[in-house]
Order: structure tokens, then C-alpha cells, then sequence
């Protein structure tokens, strides 16, 4: 189905231009609230990428060789015009993606959050120094930009997560490639021209739409020297191993399956709260999502009759209004998808007691949407405890005790994020040093650090040494030189044959 108004048709920013190749391929582009298609976005050839990297590489001297504090008060600009255009973002990824307008909202205001810490970034460039590391000789660390760096993003977040990436990556020096999702692309480009707007130079910051042809050639290409990767896992673990054959930097975070441990002494409409916000927001379509709850005890019987109250009369309706709590699901496929999980629970054994299948919207009965879902009684060998769903699906296992639900936890192979809900102090500080997840809430279902803390999971959601964003964001787009330094006056006579050691 076509939507009325024109089809646009959404191409790439290469050297300060919106370009779309002639022949180039291209993939439609749906709104998943009407299923009407809206757009048309290119796919990106390996000469487009080529193209994109060979500008990225110009600009690279000239951009790397201007003063930090200029680089950041460019980027100032930026910040200022993000917030002056949050709502135009807000829009573009609702009415591609689905969530709701007021979260669309939230995820432009965390990718501000990660401008306004670029914009430090004479301060976090500063390096080390050592007076006298020997007699007359001084010793001190710098950190210099790698060159171009990339970035490929995921569909769930298309501004706030490529705004993990590029803000700190410019900052720091370097000139950026961004691959986003073709599911919703509109939204790099009213960026893009931002970050001109702002008085970035031509060819630092480049969007090159595409799909695995455009991730290859940026994979294969000499002149990109680090790749950022967000996404599912086994892209992510394809990403990491192609590039590091490359010689690159690569870190590339991967899928989740979020767990949530309640205990007996919590506070329970707040959990409740708490568990339905972090399952349906956004569709579940959010890495840091809750998707399994481990009730313990009593919990589950305190529990199960709130949570299957709220889960059916969650406000499904098309994004754009401003009462919605939850949008369709992105595209046909994935809502097929997650339906397929829920038959599965059913085949399984679990108890359906919410059931999100077959849900329409009145007025918008070609959109893809999905009510949501509430199982009881999951247990681990199932396939939807097992796999990441990615969508409003929440699972309910009973487990006896804090240790039961804690080596589930520790057992699972994504280790993305997790949360404690207690009173007891003892519980969260134990909970806080045992559990093998990389970011941890207490009381707090979604514990999306905040942006000079940086974010990562562990085991399978996570490739690579260093987490996105915060010190780490700038570590991995630098590295480190060291420069050891004396003058003539402090130089002995004759060779050394010598390791050299502190005089
Ligand atoms: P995806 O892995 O399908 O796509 C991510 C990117 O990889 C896109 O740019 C896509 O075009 C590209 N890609 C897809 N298939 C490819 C292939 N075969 N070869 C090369 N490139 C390919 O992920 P998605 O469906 O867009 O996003 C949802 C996934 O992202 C979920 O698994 C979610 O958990 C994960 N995610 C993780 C985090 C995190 O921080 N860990 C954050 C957001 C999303």
C-alpha cells in the first residue's frame, strides 16, 4: 500500500551532498502505523561507500589538525541545533520506527546528553605528564584521532545511538561514516544537515545508506580504521571478527535478554510499574528492554494479577498520539516474527495469560501492531527465555530464592543489562557484585548509563574491549602515544649499549 503523499526518496550525505546514485539499488521504507510506505532510501554500491570514505580521508588532516576547543565549539552548535529541531527528530523516527512520540522525545534527549559530553572534549583530550622521568628527560601521553571511523546502527534508536558514536568520534579528531538502518533513515539525514548547519566541514560527517553491501565494503575498506557496530548479535560477532582481520578497532554491541529479579519485601506496585514500562516501552524493542521477570517467592502471586491487568489495557494506538504508552511494531516481518515466538510459548507449555496476537487499531488496521503479551510459568529451557524476542513479550519465571534467580541470570549468554528490585540493602549489594551483566539497576528497571559513564554489556552482548560512549567512547576513538623528551644539555657523551634505565 502507498501512502498519498509522494514517495521521498532518502539517499546518502557524501562531502556535504545529498546524493542518490542513478542505479544504485534501493528498499522501500514503510510507516509500520499505517503499513503505508513513505519512502524509497538508496543502498549504497561499494563505489558510494568508496566515495564516502575517500571524503571522510581528505577532510581528515585539516580536521584533526584544528584546535580542540574549535572542534567543540562547532559542536556547540550542533547541541544547540538538536534541541532547537528535538521535536522534527522526535517525528522522523516515530513515524518510521512506531514508539511513541514522548519516547522518540526521551531517546533525542540521550543523544544530547552524549553532545553535551563531546563538547568537553578539550578537557578529556588532556594528556599525562612526567617532569624528570630521568635526569633532564620528561616523559608525557597524548591522544590523537585514528582517521575516518564508522559507524552501523541498529533500527531501534536511529538517532540516539548513532549519537553514541559521532559526536565524540568528531570531537576527538576524526572524520565519521555512519551506516544506519534502512528500516528508518530519515531521521540521519535531518541530522546530517545539522551538523552542517553547524559549520562542520565538509566530509567529516558522512551517512552512507545501505545494507550488508554497504557494512562490507566499509569492513574491507584500508582507509577506515575503527569500526562502532550496534545491532544483534550475530551481526555483531560477523562485524567483530571481519574487522579485527581487517586491522581494525572494532567494538560491537549485541542483542539482550534483560532480566528482572524481584524480591518479596519490594515494593510491588512499583515493580509492577516498573516491569510493564520496561517490557512494553517501545514495543520491547529496546537492547535494554525487560523481557524476563524472575518473581521470587511470593512475589509472583503479588505480582501476576497487576501485571495482567496492566498488560491488557496498555494504550496500543498509532505513535503520533499523544496518549499512545505503546507504537506498532517496526516492520510486518518482525511483528510476524514475535508472533512466532508467542506460538512457541504456547507449544512449550507456558501460560499465555495475556495473549498480544492478532491486535488491531481501529483506523489503522494495516499497521503492524501487536498487543501486549504476558506468559507465567516460563522456565529457562524454553525458547522464549532462551532467545532474545525483541518485541512486547513479557516472561514470567517463579524461582525460589535471591540465589536461584541469580545463577539464571549469571547462566544466560547475554549479559547486557539487569535489574534488582529489594529493600534489603544486603541483597542489592551482593546482587551488584556477583551478577555477570554489564550494567546493573537497583530499583531502577532500565539503567541506561548516563553519558560520561558509558554503556556495554557482557558475554554475548558485547564484542570488543571498550564500552560505547563516556571515557571509553574517547578512548576508542584515540590512541595513546607516548613522547619521551630531553635537550642536548642532558644528553651524555658515547653510545649506550645498555636498557636504557632512570639516571
Ligand atoms: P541488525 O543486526 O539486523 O542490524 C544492525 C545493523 O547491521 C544495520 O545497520 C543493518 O543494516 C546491518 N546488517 C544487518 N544484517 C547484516 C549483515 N548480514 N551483514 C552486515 N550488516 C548487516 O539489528 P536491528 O534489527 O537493526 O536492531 C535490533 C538489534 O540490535 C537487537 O538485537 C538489539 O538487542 C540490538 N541492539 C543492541 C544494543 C546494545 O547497545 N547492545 C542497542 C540497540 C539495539
Amino acid at each position: 500500500m502507498k501512502d498519498a503523499s509522494p514517495i521521498a526518496l532518502i539517499g546518502h550525505y557524501i562531502n556535504g551532498q545529498i546524493t542518490a546514485p542513478s542505479g544504485e539499488k534501493t528498499q522501500p521504507v514503510f510507516n509500520p502505523a499505517t503499513g503505508a510506505q513513505t519512502g524509497e532510501v538508496s543502498l549504497a554500491s561499494v563505489q558510494t561507500v568508496d566515495d564516502a570514505v575517500a571524503a571522510a580521508k581528505a577532510a581528515f588532516p585539516k580536521w584533526s589538525n584544528t584546535p580542540p576547543i574549535r572542534r567543540a565549539r562547532l559542536m556547540n552548535n550542533f547541541l544547540a541545533l538538536v534541541r532547537e529541531h528535538k521535536d522534527d527528530l522526535a517525528r522522523a523516527i516515530t513515524v518510521e520506527h512506531g514508539k511513541v512520540f514522548t519516547d522518540a522525545q526521551g531517546e533525542v534527549e540521550r543523544g544530547i546528553d552524549i553532545i553535551e559530553f563531546a563538547c568537553g572534549i578539550p578537557q578529556l583530550l588532556k594528556g599525562d605528564y612526567t617532569e624528570q622521568v630521568s635526569t633532564g628527560m620528561d616523559n608525557w601521553t597524548t591522544r590523537q584521532a585514528l582517521g575516518v571511523v564508522a559507524g552501523i546502527t541498529p533500527f531501534n534508536f536511529p538517532v540516539m545511538v548513532p549519537m553514541w558514536m559521532f559526536p565524540i568520534a568528531i570531537a576527538a579528531g576524526n572524520t565519521f561514516i555512519l551506516k544506519p538502518s534502512p528500516t528508518d533513515p530519515s531521521a540521519s539525514l535531518l541530522y546530517a544537515g545539522l551538523m552542517q548547519k553547524a559549520g562542520f566541514p565538509d566530509g567529516v560527517f558522512n551517512v552512507v545508506q545501505g545494507d550488508k553491501v554497504a557494512v562490507d565494503a566499509l569492513l574491507g575498506n584500508d582507509d577506515v580504521k575503527a569500526v562502532s557496530f550496534v545491532g544483534s548479535t550475530p551481526i555483531a560477532n560477523y562485524i567483530y571478527e571481519v574487522g579485527a582481520r581487517h586491522g581494525k578497532r572494532v567494538q560491537a554491541l549485541g542483542g539482550a535478554k534483560n532480566h528482572m529479579l524481584v524480591m518479596p519485601d519490594a515494593d510491588m506496585n512499583k515493580a509492577a510499574d516498573a516491569l510493564i514500562g520496561a517490557a512494553f516501552g517501545s514495543a520491547g524493542e529496546r537492547c535494554m528492554a525487560i523481557s524476563v521477570a524472575l518473581l521470587v517467592g511470593d512475589a509472583a502471586d503479588k505480582l501476576m494479577p497487576v501485571l495482567n491487568e496492566r498488560a491488557e489495557t496498555l494504550k496500543v494506538k498509532n505513535g503520533l498520539e499523544l496518549d499512545a504508552e505503546m507504537g506498532p511494531i517496526v516492520t510486518a516481518a518482525a511483528r510476524d516474527r514475535i508472533k512466532g515466538y508467542i506460538d512457541s510459548g504456547v507449544e512449550e507449555g507456558a501460560d499465555l495469560l495475556v495473549d498480544g496476537r492478532d491486535y488491531t487499531v481501529e483506523g489503522h488496521e494495516a499497521g503492524y501492531f501487536l498487543g501486549g503479551t504476558l506468559f507465567d510459568n516460563v522456565t529457562p529451557d524454553m525458547k522464549i527465555y532462551k532467545e532474545e524476542i525483541f518485541g512486547p513479550v513479557l516472561s514470567c519465571v517463579r524461582v525460589s530464592n535471591f540465589a536461584e534467580g541469580l545463577q539464571l541470570i549469571n547462566d544466560h549468554e547475554f549479559g547486557n543489562g539487569v535489574s534488582l528490585f529489594t529493600r534489603d540493602g544486603n541483597a542489592a549489594r551482593e546482587f551488584g557484585k556477583q551478577v555477570q551483566v554489564g550494567m546493573v539497576g537497583v530499583n531502577v528497571p532500565i539503567p541506561v548509563p548516563m553519558a560520561w559513564h558509558g554503556f556495554g554489556g557482557w558475554k554475548k552482548s558485547l564484542f570488543g574491549d571498550m564500552h560505547a560512549y563516556g571515557e571509553e567512547g574517547v578512548r576508542f576513538y584515540t590512541k595513546q602515544k607516548s613522547i619521551m623528551q630531553r635537550w642536548p644539555e642532558s644528553i651524555s657523551e658515547g653510545a649506550e649499549f645498555v636498557m636504557p634505565t632512570a639516571k
